[in-house]
């Protein structure tokens, strides 16, 4: 998994099963996984990340994003699934196991972001929200932002009901795949559109190959796995300490 490799002052990773379950609970909750707290701060020192240095966003699948500073690492922040800043020192986390973490950077200006991106949060236009707060609250000309659409389940294993294909009417031509009798949703390629959609350049979006639910060694899978308790990787990005 190598994103943003052209710019190596920016580390931008995703942990794997091998680092286990890395699954953010909200601290003051009865039901927080220690053991999963454990593997964060593993992986955070794996990747050279003071763990006191990361922001977490608590995923609700909806498109609040919000915009931190210095003073929110370490914290957990409800109800958000992306966060932007132009902060140095913080690092910046979302947790996936088949939903897409999308990375932003600016090089000129220096912000970053990442979004939490299932079918829910694209379907509610997350993508248009992140990019719209880089852009307005710290000034990001769309242009210039680097967009990466990391690890995720692929369109060869994300088969949809009329439900969840209603919501994507208007990509009908552009990202479903019909096969069996069956169809197939293609999140990657409807987060590559909506980043297009804002402003961001075509040479300017880099995209994972990698199907989790495919790599049944390498990551978790929600829909592969059907886990009692969800079992989720962490996605993080920030500047290189
Ligand atoms: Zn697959």
């Amino acid at each position: 998994m190598h994103l943003f490799e052209n710019y190596p002052e920016l580390l931008a990773a995703v942990s794997g099963k091998e680092d286990g379950s890395c699954r953010v609970r909200l601290a003051g909750d009865a039901t927080v996984d220690t053991a999963a707290r454990e593997n964060r701060k593993t992986f955070a020192q794996k990747i050279g990340v003071g763990y006191e240095n990361i922001v977490s966003g608590d995923l609700v699948h909806g498109n609040t994003i919000a915009v931190v500073s210095k003073t929110d690492a370490g914290r957990v922040l409800a109800g958000v699934d992306g966060i932007v800043t132009n902060a140095r020192g913080v690092f910046l986390s979302v947790t996936v196991a088949d939903c897409l973490p999308v990375f932003l950077y600016d090089p000129v200006l220096g912000n970053i972001g990442l979004v939490h991106c299932g079918w829910r949060g694209l379907s509610k236009n997350i993508i248009e929200s992140a990019t719209a707060k880089m852009v307005l609250d710290l000034g990001s000309a769309p242009h210039n932002i680097r967009a990466a659409i990391g690890p995720g389940i692929g369109v060869c294993h994300f088969e949809v009901q009329n439900d969840v294909l209603e919501k994507f009417s208007k990509y009908r031509d552009r990202a479903l795949k019909q096969e069996g009798g069956k169809t197939y949703l293609d999140l990657k390629r409807i987060a590559h559109l909506q980043l297009l959609r804002e402003g961001i350049l075509q040479d300017n979006i880099e995209t994972s190959g990698e199907c989790t639910h495919c790599l049944d060694s390498k990551y978790f899978s929600f829909r592969r796995d059907k886990p009692q308790v969800l079992e989720t990787m962490m996605a993080v990005i920030g500047f290189k300490e």
